[in-house]
């Protein structure tokens, strides 16, 4: 972990009128550089070779910074540059996927959120008994396929990257079935087949909300709500049952993509108030606790009880479905906000109130 004390040594040397935004080309920087932009703030794009294509017929981009590899950012040109551009970086779900966390946890450059917290969303474990103990609903989770008590366990794997080899499962003989066919198709390995994660399926709406805490204000807001698209199980319906059950189709979660979402009313109260559970407890957890972006994945049953299974320390891809504006980010402001742009007016509101240690670590 970087020094205590090191990232705001750097930032007591920041030339304040002189911001950039810096973050990998992946995930949501075009969402990121557009914000910052509009903030006026510099853009910095930490870009692998190859991907410049996307970053570059945008025009959102100041600067860029070409990578070899990824695991480049490291290096001590790329760490000067940075801190030479006055930059906060902001990371996406892009950091996680692809990049180590211990280089993530000793990179001496400021980052948007508590390293603490944005390496809690690598661990499954973490992540439910940070979401249990802010005193959430969250699905049971199974030692053993035996332990379910009537319903069906979705069945996830540690290294399944966007969903790939979930299953689910009713009974011990369906679970074993399912191993076997997931060994057979080669999304998963033998090594994850022995360390299965088995919660329990929660059936209802999937929903995603977008929330974002000021530490500046001490507020927490809504900025919006998305749903996924994901293949092949959004996919699967269309083909009619008896060709599904003949085909033994094992649906899968890749995300493809998101699209806005609006809440009943009556729900949004409750979905603050869990936002606030989160918020607290991180305090405790990991002080100074959660800031700036976060999303809370979760289920919203048929009796309305809002089950929690996962949590995003950072900006979240379905912001991009509502770049420009979302219906609760229209209702709060009188001018287009949408997340990538939040975080450069708090990042900008810190720098004018010498406050930038309060949207760092
Ligand atoms: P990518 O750079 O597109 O490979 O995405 C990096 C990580 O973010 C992967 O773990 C993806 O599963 C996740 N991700 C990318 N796009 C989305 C999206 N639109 N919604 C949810 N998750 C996403
Ligand atoms: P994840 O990779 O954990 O985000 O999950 C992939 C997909 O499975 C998403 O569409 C989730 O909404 C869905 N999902 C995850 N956990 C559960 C659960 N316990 N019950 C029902 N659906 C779930």
């Amino acid at each position: 972990m970087v020094a205590t004390g090191e990232i705001e040594g750097i930032l007591a040397e920041y030339n304040k009128a002189d911001m950039s935004v810096a973050t990998i080309g992946s995930h949501s920087a075009l969402n990121i550089f557009k914000g910052a932009r509009e903030e006026g703030l510099r853009t910095v794009c930490l870009c692998a070779k190859g991907k410049e294509k996307v970053y570059k017929n945008f025009g959102l981009v100041d600067e860029f910074i070409m990578l070899d590899n990824l695991s480049d950012i490291s290096n001590q040109d790329v760490v000067d540059r940075l801190i030479e551009l006055n930059s906060i970086v902001v990371p996406h779900g892009s950091f996680n996927a692809y990049l180590d966390q211990k280089q993530m946890n000793d990179w001496p450059v400021p980052m948007l959120g508590t390293r603490k917290l944005l390496e809690v969303e690598t661990s499954r474990t973490k992540q439910h008994s940070w979401l249990k103990s802010s005193g959430l609903n969250v699905p049971k989770i199974y030692k053993d396929i035996n332990d379910l008590d009537g319903g069906l366990a979705f069945v996830k794997f540690e290294g399944a990257k966007g969903g790939k080899g979930y299953f689910i499962a009713d009974n011990e003989a369906s679970y074993n079935k399912k191993i076997g066919m997931m060994l057979k198709s080669g999304l998963i390995t033998k090594e994850e087949s022995e360390r299965p994660y088995i919660q329990e399926y929660i059936i209802g709406v999937n929903t995603y909300p977008h929330y974002f805490y000021s530490r500046l204000t001490d507020e927490i807001e809504l900025m919006g709500v998305d749903k996924r698209y994901e293949s092949s199980v959004d996919g699967v319906f269309r083909i009619p049952v008896p060709e599904q059950i003949g085909q033994e189709i094992s649906p899968t979660f890749t995300i493809v993509g998101n699209f806005p979402m609006v809440l009943r009313e009556s729900l949004l109260g409750e979905i603050f108030t869990i936002g606030e559970k989160i918020v607290k407890k991180s305090k405790k957890l990991a002080p100074p606790g959660l800031f700036g972006p976060f999303c809370l994945e979760m289920i919203i049953k048929e009796n309305l009880d809002i089950v929690v299974f996962e949590i995003s320390t950072r900006i979240v891809a379905g912001c991009n479905a509502l770049i420009g504006q979302s219906p609760y980010t229209y209702l709060k402001y009188d001018e287009p906000m949408y997340m990538g742009r939040r975080i450069a007016r708090e990042i900008k509101n810190a720098a004018i109130q010498d406050k930038l240690h309060m949207v760092s670590d």
